[in-house]
Formats: structure tokens, sequence, C-alpha cells
């Protein structure tokens, strides 16, 4: 796995969309100051379904079911029910960026909200950044964080930030034993905090990466405490892959666990379908 990253923009080396493509804009390929970048080891992955239409047209939970019942579209569905602009919001799992994308339009206005997502492959770190740098305007897209390294870790990412632009002042050392050192405040407290759990879709991308099982658990621990009052974790686990079906049931014995004086925790999915996706939802009580 690669070690946690923050490394100053003049240092990095060129990513994988420094190379323009016919017709790319210049603020595509222009490098970030907020964007973790490291060296690309494997090529570009390409590319995992986005929302359906009836995400995107806002739909409510009920009206997804009624639709296409897709489980990454249920989820949507729950962020939109929760999120509001200027809100924080955690994609622990960016892969190909389209959940980071529709968290970003959710939070993201001018002068507020954040979003930080985490993914442990340049490879998706890079598909994210590209997918953020064409569907948001430039202030939307300061607004979002990328960073590689584990959810495991996410705590350590998740202290409020003085600025936006490049001030790493109270940013994790990665040279430090962090590990023992987890940051107990948040901030504000995220509104919703989203795994979609499995490997990088793409024919490129590198199957063998996949979310594990105890560090899945860990990070959800750590996102539960993240959330805010009426806040949401969701997980979309899959089952049709090796170590998916294990995993999926070991994050639903966690929410099953979890204090009902804090937490409802649901699942929702089609039952009548072969292999459906799970959506595990853990959402934190208002006080
Ligand atoms: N949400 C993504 C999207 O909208 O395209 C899809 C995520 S994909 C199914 C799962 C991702 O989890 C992969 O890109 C993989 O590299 C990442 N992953 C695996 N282990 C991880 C970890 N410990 N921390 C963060 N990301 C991890």
């Amino acid at each position: 796995m690669a070690s946690p990253a923050r490394i100053p923009p003049a240092a990095l080396a060129p990513g994988p969309r420094e190379t323009p493509r016919p017709g790319e804009s210049a603020r595509a390929r222009a490098p970030r100051a907020n964007v973790v970048r490291r060296p690309r080891s494997s090529p570009r992955a390409r590319t995992a379904a986005g929302p359906s239409d009836v995400s995107r047209s806002g739909a409510h939970l009920e009206d997804v079911i009624l639709t296409n019942g897709r489980t990454t579209d249920m989820a949507h569905a729950l962020w939109r029910a929760v999120l509001r602009e200027g809100d924080l919001a955690v994609d622990a799992t960016a892969g190909n960026g389209w959940d980071t994308v529709e968290l970003a339009r959710l939070v993201t206005g001018e002068s507020s909200g954040r979003v930080v997502a985490f993914d442990v492959q340049p490879a998706a770190i890079a598909s994210t950044s590209a997918r953020l740098d064409d569907a948001l305007d430039p202030a939307r897209r300061a607004r979002v964080e990328l960073v590689l390294d584990s959810h495991a870790n996410m705590m350590r990412w998740l202290r409020p930030r003085r600025t936006l632009e490049g001030d790493a002042g109270n940013r994790p050392d990665p040279d430090s034993d962090s590990d023992s050192d987890p940051d107990p405040d948040p901030g504000a407290g995220a509104g919703v905090v989203c795994f979609n759990l499995g490997y990088l879709p793409g024919a490129d991308a590198d199957r063998s990466v996949t979310t594990e099982t105890g560090s899945t658990i860990e990070a959800l621990r750590a996102a539960s405490e993240a959330l805010r009052p009426g806040g949401v974790v969701t997980v979309v686990g899959y089952v049709g892959h090796a170590g998916g079906d294990e995993e999926t049931r070991a994050v639903k014995a966690w929410a099953a666990a979890l204090d009902p004086r804090r937490f409802t925790a649901t699942v929702h999915g089609v039952v009548n379908r072969i292999n459906c996706p799970q959506l595990i939802a853990v959402h934190k009580k208002r006080e």
C-alpha cells in the first residue's frame, strides 16, 4: 500500500493528466495545490458507471427503488436528504471519483463546504482528480482535497483547515507516528462519510487492490465518530467477488452492534436480484 502523502506541489512528478489530450482545457491540466499527487504506478483506470439519470434528477429513495434500484443511487438519495451546502463530506474510497463529484455538488459553494476523499491507489487519485476538474468550477474544485492514504487514517486528515490553498500548517506530519495520536476533534463533524467497497473498476485497474475487512472496520469506527449529529455513514458492499461477501457481512455485524441510543443502522438492497450490492447506513442520532 502507498504511504501517506503530503507532497509540496513543486516537488510533484508530472501526473497522468499532465499530457494534453485533444480538446482538453488548460484548467483540467493544471497541477493543483490541494491535490496530493504521486508518480503514477499504473495506467489510468477506467471507468465505472456514474450516477444514473434518476439519481442526477435529485430523486428520493423511493424514486430510486421504483426506477432502477441501484444501490449507489440509493446511497446518493440518502446523502441528498442529509447534506447541505457548507457541510463537510468524506469519500473514504475515491476510486474513479463518481461519488466524490456527487458529494462536492451537494456541499461545496463559492466559499463554503469541503470534501475530503481517500484512496490508497495513485491511479484512483488521478482518476478522481480528472473527474473533479471536468465536473466542477475552480472555486468548488478548490474545496475538494484528495488524500493518498488509507481511510483507516481518516481522523488525521479531518482537522479544520486554516486555508484551502496549500497551507499545510495543521496537516498531519507523515513522518510522525500519528497512529498513536488520532485527532479527537475533526471540527464541525461530517454530514456524510461514504464507502464503496471492493476494487477500482476499469479495464486497466489493479483488481488485486481491494478494501479489506480489518481496515474497513477500523475506518468505519473512525467514520461513525467523525459524523455530526444527523449525519450518516453509507457503505455499499458487494457480494459477487472474493472477500466481498465476508467484508459486507462484517460491516453489517459491526453496524448491528452499535449503541441504539447513539445510532440507527439500516440495510437496503434488492433481494430479488442476484448478487445485488447492499447499502448499509449508519445514522447518528440528533442530540
Ligand atoms: N467510489 C468510487 C467511485 O465513485 O468511482 C468507487 C470506489 S472502488 C469500488 C473502491 C476503491 O477503494 C478503490 O479505488 C481502492 O483503491 C480503494 N481502497 C482500497 N482500500 C482502501 C483503503 N484502505 N483506504 C482507502 N481506499 C481504499
